[in-house]
């Protein structure tokens, strides 16, 4: 085996295989239910993950759906936003966050973030509410829930709704309260490298408000309200039983991962602090983050990539541009809008993380990236 091929990983960023490997009898024998009962769509896991992700949540309602997109799209329309109207979000996202928005002819309306967590700033949002703004959609970026108490009170206060993108962050808290039932709506993705992830294409949508998860539910099977009776305009937005099945057996270890996860950001928080030309994100007193991802801020991050790609550490750029500078969105910003978010995009680094990311390699990274660092100085 050539030992120094510069293309693959000497370990994976996030090992999906070793927790498989820990659950397999689990999602084996789950997965043989589905194909024994046969009833691959709304099957009964869909329901059963529904109640189980709304018990652990508190979210009144859950509403199990295609993916974390679909989830996005389906509270835009649930709450009733059209073309015309405006959104609010963050400038650093993935883009579904925006894309939904576009979708239905609404506009994005970015926000820059904070420079220490990559959260939407909220002492910026009040300057760009006006007449056509309808909703703001806060992701908690990383893991890490926004400032939500504040934008709720915002959002109170210009009666608008917030749907909150928990795509990376199920399994958050804010305050003590769970992540996904902190607004309006609460959206998540089940993609396999979210920190619930499904063998495929997955999301939930979670509220406490009754109309709303009618409607959520009714847009879910292409506005449905009775079989064949199509109330109002919906979308194919189910999330099949097979998929569901995979992350029941998931959320069985889900609070250890989730305890892994916290344990291996705190050591790379600990063996990384001091190091010169990096900086560790700030985690924020009434937060605890679910550490979808562990970034980093370092200067002239291509160098230090490529000399962790060549010395086998696999690392991801969440996300090399901001989205007013995506040619999609381009149209709703200027090229010079929110500065923090543009300097960010160009530092962040993600280093391997996974509940079953071996300490020696945990180790192995932060040597390899210090050294990266020193070589660059
Ligand atoms: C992954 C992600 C989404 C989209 O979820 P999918 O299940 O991939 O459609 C939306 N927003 C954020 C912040 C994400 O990270």
């Amino acid at each position: 085996m050539n030992a120094r091929d510069k293309t693959r990983p000497s370990f994976p960023f996030s090992d999906l295989q070793a927790q498989y490997r820990a659950l397999k009898p689990q999602i084996d024998a789950r997965i043989q239910r589905v194909l024994d009962h046969g009833q691959y769509i709304m099957g009964p896991e869909v329901g059963e993950l529904e109640e189980a992700l709304a018990a652990r949540t508190g979210a009144r309602h859950c509403v199990a759906v295609a993916s974390g997109t679909e989830a996005l799209l389906i509270a835009l329309m649930a709450v009733g936003v059209e073309a015309g109207d405006e959104v609010i979000t963050t400038d650093f996202s993935f883009a579904a966050t925006a894309e939904v928005i576009a979708l239905l002819g609404a506009k994005p309306v970015f926000v820059d973030i904070e420079a220490d967590t990559c959260n939407i700033d909220v002492a910026q949002i009040a300057g760009r509410i006006n007449d056509r703004t309808r909703a703001i959609i806060p992701v908690g970026l990383y893991g890490q829930c926004a400032d939500m108490d504040e934008i709720n009170a915002l959002a109170t206060r210009h009666s608008l709704v917030v749907i909150e993108d928990a795509a990376q962050s199920f399994g958050a808290s804010y305050k003590g309260r769970q992540s996904c039932n902190l607004s309006t709506v609460g959206c998540t993705s089940f993609f396999p490298s979210k920190p619930l992830g499904c063998y495929g294409d997955g999301g939930a949508l979670f509220t406490t408000d009754d109309a709303l998860a009618q409607a959520m539910r009714e847009i879910r099977v292409h506005g449905q309200s009775g079989r064949y009776h199509h109330t109002r305009v919906g979308v194919g937005g189910r999330m099949d039983a097979l998929q569901c099945a995979i992350v029941l057996a998931k959320l069985e270890r889900f609070d250890w991962e989730l305890q892994r996860r916290r344990e291996i950001a705190a050591r790379y928080d600990s063996l990384l602090r001091g190091v010169s030309g990096l900086q560790t994100l700030a985690q924020r007193g009434e937060c605890r983050s679910a550490w979808a991802q562990y970034t980093v801020l370092v200067e002239r991050r291509e160098q230090v990539q490529s000399a962790l790609t060549e010395r086998g550490i696999p690392t991801v750029v969440h996300y090399p541009k901001p989205l007013h500078l995506q040619p999609a969105f381009a149209q709703f910003g200027e090229p010079d809008d929110n500065p923090v978010s543009r300097r960010i995009a160009q530092q962040v680094l993600s280093l391997p993380m996974s509940a079953d990311l071996d300490p020696d390699d945990q180790a192995e990274t932060v040597r390899q990236l210090v050294g990266a660092l020193r070589a660059r100085a």
